[in-house]
């Protein structure tokens, strides 16, 4: 049985091309440099691929940047705003698309970006306009393709399907649909697809992950249209569709019915497609089946055993020639290679696979699929071996998290009294006035801060003179806050590295690789913590340093927890229990820290959720399951304080419509949200539903260095006070300050400030 990837990381095995980018943008190296950055990661990556065993290796794989910005590219897809850009000078058009531009006369912003589907990996939202019209502009394609065949490797070249390139990205004016640019976009497809064949391509693979989303049945029409029409133009082409993410669900009746030579199935996210399809009356045994079987979008050992019985079953059906084995999606989503890992604890590492030890499961289960398998038996019994040490391993099972989670009561995620009682109580306790001020958690991350951070971990400084400077940042940032006049103060978060990471490293279950990186966006990398065991806090993570910025004043200070949802999204998490399970386990350790923080005297505690809308299922029907656990996971970390005690939770870049009654169910006693560059439009979801709770919308852009005037924040907060009742207003940032410099965040808060007070004083002339 023939094997086949469908993308490889790109940004090398040591970050080679996100360190290479960087030089590039800061002018410390030329293209010619940047370029033999790639063309040794993309050689690299063939072959490696190649060596172990890959019959079908992919190309065009590659991106200095974003994959969906490249087809945009192939596409002639270049928005007008760049025309003054020199198309002959290629990675300058390409990263000002990227990155936006500011040079000599020009001064262009880049394109918008988001999340790729359920990833958290980001891609660059082609922008379409009525009039659009493509080209075949870069040949990128084309390139990879020979740079492969160059090295005697015939490779099948990846794009995005026209379907999901136009579904992904934006209208840019009114007055059309972008699935309307549909007949004048397939002739460039088929202008690229006649310069491959022409180079002996054999197999092209497009991806359309849109099949893992409820289609309409105009959008199931386009993808009939597409792939009828390059059947009929180039009946040769073996085209490889790939769907992943999850299943070909409501679309599976048209993906059955197309005429192309290969279906891919993510059977790592939807396993149950695999007999729908063998039993489906509409499957023409003709077209092939590529399994895939080997998870890209996470980090454990693969077992083979349960992987040879699924193939069986389809075996039992199909000639084994007419299917391949695969990863689920593209191995972009996991990191490169377990073998760099020396500081992993063994037991742990044996685990788990990245991206090279992935390719070599693919190539070992169709091995053990030969007739004379005997050479590999071993590495069947040594997965086997690993498999069943994972299961009974005393580093995952702990029975004092278990008997909690099974003796959780309803009364676990509910708050003493209803929210009306809360607030009342509150109002006495905390003396805050009408629209009252507060930020986000983080102040400034300094190069100071941050080497202190670096010191410490690397050793080289005690904990008690690292513990000196913290502690004096702390004062420093407490007595500003006081010096401007905020209502609700932080300690400023400068002893965490990443908000998850934080809790992360001080949690049992949690493990750290050291070259684990994903890509996230351009040449921004993550590392997530790998979550492989049962969820337990062993001591308070948060209570020193937030107890004692609360020393230092008599104001109130705010607590600051990342909620259990943000966690587990952001983490590669455990494969052996449901995610609601895990999450409920966090939930338990955050709640214990919770009352902590309530015992050492905070009267205000913030669980942070940015991650709750991203964890959305792609498919609806799947929403309201995901909401319930999600919701009742947060509740459980807040709802173990009296009714003095004010949560807050925080949540950014998120589109609340769709969730609205959700936010509303997680009955935080206050909400702060992003809604600043949307001037308050993300506030309708809000209004809209009558949000019951305090709720405090963002009024300064964090994202950008501006510091916004105090007129701007007026007016902000006026559209606010419009549309919420006043008792409801908290005025905050759009989010935390990590990112910004201290004499921006002075200047920006200041008006903040002032602009609460103004509202305040004229609130107080009408009474
Ligand atoms: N408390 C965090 C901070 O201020 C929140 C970050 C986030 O929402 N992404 O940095
Ligand atoms: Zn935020």
């Amino acid at each position: 049985m023939k094997t086949t990837l469908l993308g490889y990381p790109r940004i090398g095995r040591y970050r080679e091309l996100k360190k290479a980018c960087e030089a590039f943008w800061s002018g410390k190296i030329d293209e010619t440099t940047l370029q033999q950055t790639a063309t040794e990661i993309k050689k690299d990556n063939w072959l490696q691929q190649q060596n172990l065993g890959i019959d079908l290796i992919p190309s065009n794989d590659f991106s200095f940047y974003d994959q969906v910005l490249d087809a945009c590219l192939t596409f002639g897809c270049v928005p007008k705003r760049y025309n003054n850009i020199d198309k002959s000078n290629y990675l300058e058009l390409y990263f000002a698309m990227a990155r936006g531009l500011q040079k000599d006369a020009i001064d262009v912003t880049a394109m918008e970006m988001t999340k790729w589907f359920d990833t958290n990996y980001h891609y660059i939202v082609p922008e379409f306009e009525k009039e659009q019209s493509f080209s075949f502009f870069s040949k990128k394609i084309i390139n990879e393709y020979k740079e492969a065949l160059d090295l005697g490797i015939k490779t099948k070249p990846v794009l995005i399907g026209p379907v999901t390139f136009l579904l992904q990205g934006k209208e840019k004016e009114a007055g059309f649909h972008r699935l309307d640019l549909l007949d004048k976009l397939l002739p460039v497809y088929f202008e690229v697809i006649e310069a491959l064949t022409t180079l002996g391509v054999e197999y092209i693979q497009f991806d359309e992950p849109c099949l893992a989303l409820n289609l309409s049945e105009k959008e199931q029409n386009a993808i009939t249209k597409t792939y009828e029409g390059i059947a009929a133009k180039f009946p040769k082409l073996k085209v490889f569709l790939a769907n992943y993410f999850d299943c070909y669900g409501n679309n599976l009746n048209t993906a059955l019915a197309l005429p192309v030579d290969t279906l891919h199935l993510d059977l790592v996210r939807c396993p149950s497609q695999l007999d729908d399809i063998l039993n489906s009356e509409d499957y023409n045994p003709k077209t092939k089946l590529s399994l895939g079987i080997v998870d890209g979008r996470n980090i454990w050992k693969n077992d083979f055993e349960a992987s040879l019985k699924t193939i069986e079953k389809a075996t039992r059906k199909l000639n084994s020639d007419n299917l391949w084995i695969a990863s689920s999606c593209s191995l972009l989503h996991t990191p490169y290679d377990l073998d760099l890992e020396t500081t992993l604890e063994p037991e742990i590492k044996q685990w788990l696979a990245f991206a090279k030890q992935k390719t070599e499961e693919i190539v070992a289960i169709s091995n053990l699929l030969k007739d004379e398998n005997d050479g590999y038996l071993h590495l069947f019994e040594e997965n086997k071996l690993a498999n069943l040490k994972r299961r009974t391993s005393k580093r995952i099972h702990n029975a004092t998290v278990k008997n909690r989670i099974s003796n959780l009561k309803p009364s676990d995620s509910q708050r003493v009294s209803p929210f009306s009682t809360r607030q009342a109580t509150q109002k006495q306790a905390l003396h805050l006035p009408l629209f009252p001020t507060t930020t986000i958690g983080s102040f400034p991350q300094t190069k100071e801060v941050r080497s202190w951070r670096l010191k410490f971990k690397k050793g080289l400084l005690s904990q008690n003179d690292y513990d000196v400077l913290i502690a004096k940042e702390i004062e420093d940032s407490i007595r500003f806050q006081e010096d401007i006049g905020l209502d609700v103060l932080v300690h400023g978060e400068f002893e965490r590295n990443d908000m998850v990471e934080y809790f992360g490293e001080k949690l049992n279950g949690f493990a750290f690789s050291s070259y684990g990186w994903v890509q996230s966006y351009g040449s921004r990398c993550v590392k997530p913590p790998i979550l492989f065991g049962d969820v337990s806090r062993e001591h308070p993570m948060t209570v020193k340093w937030s107890e004692y910025a609360q020393s230092l004043t008599d104001i109130p200070v705010k607590g600051m927890l990342t909620g259990p949802v943000t966690i587990l999204q952001w983490s590669f998490v455990r494969n052996d229990q449901p995610r609601e399970v895990t999450c409920n386990q966090i939930a338990l350790a955050i709640r214990d820290e919770v009352v902590d923080l309530e015992k050492s005297g905070l009267k205000i505690i913030q669980i942070d959720e940015p991650a709750i809308r991203e964890g959305l299922p792609l498919r609806e029907e799947e929403w309201k399951n995901y909401l319930n656990w999600a919701v009742k996971a947060f509740r459980i970390s807040a709802s173990g304080v009296q009714n003095e005690t004010q949560i807050h939770t925080h949540m950014c870049y998120s589109e609340f419509n769709d969730i609205i009654s959700s936010i509303a169910d997680m009955d935080a006693d206050v909400i702060t949200i992003e809604t600043s560059r949307s001037e308050m439009e993300l506030l309708d979801a809000f209004v809209n539903f009558k949000y019951p709770n305090e709720i405090g919308p963002g009024v300064y852009d964090i994202h950008s260095p501006r510091v916004p005037s105090l007129d701007e924040i007026e007016n902000l907060l006026l559209k606010a006070k419009h549309v919420l009742p006043k008792e409801h207003i908290w005025v905050n940032p759009d989010c935390g300050l990590k990112t910004r410099n201290w004499p921006e965040t002075k200047a920006a808060l200041k008006n903040l400030v002032k602009a609460a007070k103004n509202l305040r004083a004229k609130e107080l002339e009408l009474v």
